[in-house]
């Protein structure tokens, strides 16, 4: 990230960049994915017979096949100038007040939504854009107003007097893209009406160099409960190599991820080395949400509801940190599909500095398991459940998983397979698995259902329970969370 990111959804520096043949040029502003739905119902057939909506989707078409962005067409009708309207000021020539509707068209005015074409323009292309945070100006809206005082039609021949309504579309859908005018090669994107009517290969290598994702940014697929650890160094992909023609060198993790419905998310990125930003976005890069410092803390930390669908998330850091340590280190990041707290993070029972990627989250809730509670009243019933994203390297390895259960007054016990309390010793080699066998992605844990004070003996007692696991090869390697479950019991 370049700068911490504006406040969402406001269009600060909202601008119309406007383009036309022979007129204008565009700016280096870009969509922040890669595709956008064009609205297209253009009335009327030209002398040719084909319709103008025909050969507008035409023209869209060939960008999308021809290219790393792809239009999605809409045949629904959008007034390309609603949102828009004549500017006041005195030069007719102004381009058109008013932030549009945030929807794209195009379609045959008479003027460019209450101001003057000019002389000579074919066609205008009006984009509303928003400065973004990651090195690029963020297109959210792109109209195109073809000149209806002209004579057009449809062809593929030399140019004629009449307009070739197919290639001027063509080349305003490029300026909709970001693209400039381009000299001395054969283009679409020619500074001047031609006989080209179809998309160059300069064309082509313009769009891709903007919305084609570089192959060094390699995506890891994650579970949606999962610990990651790694660090963004010196070599990694940046944000400009994910958005072409951004100039925005932070360093950049992709991970995707993948839900099948509608899913609470708690993340959190931690570093003590780096300045910290989490994005979260569409495999298509769009729907872009930055998270920087959570409280007063360095740290991003969101708890988010996510339609089913697939997401990427990215581990950034600023260009340029002014706090909060560097823009390369470690980092971990840690996602849950639980409103349950993790149990801090990753130790090794056996004292050895093995690291795992692993996850530990529980509580103990009341009754009905909703609501997390640290004390409990003598009679009130308590549920205290945990579940373990083992490291993803250990899952389907033969492994057993381990309650411990400490109380107030000292003693320990263990839940076995059997389902019982046991009192442990403290020596690691006795301690008994609750549980035996492949390890699953996700081991899900009812440690204690709807237990009383008074029906377990704990009345008065304060209690912490740890959770772990241990692969088969090394049993004495229990991985746990540092942080137990905690609640109280009162006494009566
Ligand atoms: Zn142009």
């Amino acid at each position: 990230m370049k700068k911490p990111p504006l406040t969402l959804l406001l269009l600060l520096g909202a601008s119309i960049f406007a383009s036309a043949v022979w007129a204008f040029n565009t700016t280096g502003a870009r969509w922040v994915g890669v595709s956008t739905t064009f609205h297209v119902d253009i009335p009327g057939v030209a002398p040719s017979g084909q319709t103008w909506s025909a050969a507008f989707e035409d023209a869209l078409t060939q960008w999308s096949e021809k290219t790393a962005f792809d239009f999605l067409v809409d045949r629904t009708a959008v007034d390309p100038c609603r949102g828009y309207s004549r500017s006041t000021g005195s030069n007719m020539r102004d381009f058109p007040a008013g932030i549009g509707d945030g929807q794209n068209s195009a379609g045959f005015r008479n003027d460019v939504c209450g101001n003057d074409f000019g002389s000579n323009v074919l066609a205008i292309t009006l984009t509303m854009s928003d400065l973004g945070s990651l090195g690029f100006t963020q297109m959210s809206q792109s109209d195109i107003i073809f000149n209806g005082n002209l004579e057009w039609d449809i062809y593929k021949s030399a140019t004629k007097t009449a307009k070739d309504f197919g290639r001027v579309a063509l080349h305003e859908i490029g300026h909709s893209l970001g693209l400039d005018h381009q000299l001395g090669v054969p283009a679409i994107m020619a500074p001047t009406l031609g006989n080209i009517t179809t998309l160059q290969d300069d064309d082509i290598a313009g769009a891709n160099a903007i919305y084609k994702i570089k192959d060094k940014c390699l995506t890891t697929q994650i579970n949606v409960n999962a610990r990651i650890n790694d660090a963004l160094k010196t070599g990694d992909c940046r944000i400009m190599d994910l958005f072409g023609g951004s100039d925005d060198t932070s360093f950049v993790d992709v991970y995707k991820f993948k839900l099948d419905k509608m899913t609470f998310l708690n993340m959190e990125m931690k570093s003590s080395e780096l300045d910290a930003v989490l994005i979260i976005a569409k495999t298509d890069l769009s729907g872009i949400t930055i998270f920087d410092d959570f409280g007063t803390s360095c740290d991003p930390k969101v708890a988010t509801s996510l339609p089913a669908g697939e997401y990427l998330l990215l581990a950034n850091s600023f260009v340029d940190p002014k706090k909060c340590g560097s823009n390369t280190g470690t980092y971990s990041i840690t996602i849950t599909d639980t409103r349950f707290p993790l149990l801090g993070l990753v130790k090794n029972a056996s004292g050895n500095a093995m690291v795992a990627a692993a996850l530990f989250s529980g509580a103990a809730t009341a009754g009905n398991g909703t609501t997390i509670k640290t004390s409990f009243t003598a009679n009130e019933a308590f549920n205290i459940t945990a579940q373990i994203a083992p490291d993803p390297l250990h899952v389907g390895l033969t492994g057993s998983v381990y309650v411990l259960v400490t109380l107030g007054n000292g003693k320990q016990f263990v839940k076995d397979r059997a389902g019982k309390f046991e009192l442990f010793n403290g020596a690691l080699s006795t301690l008994a698995p609750y549980k035996t066998g492949p390890l699953a992605a996700l081991e899900k844990i009812q440690i204690a259902d709807n237990l009383t004070g008074i029906n377990s003996g704990l009345v008065g007692q304060s209690v912490s329970v740890h959770v772990g696991y241990a692969i088969e090869s090394k049993p004495l390697d229990i991985y746990y969370g540092s942080e137990p479950i905690k609640f109280s019991i009162d006494a009566n």
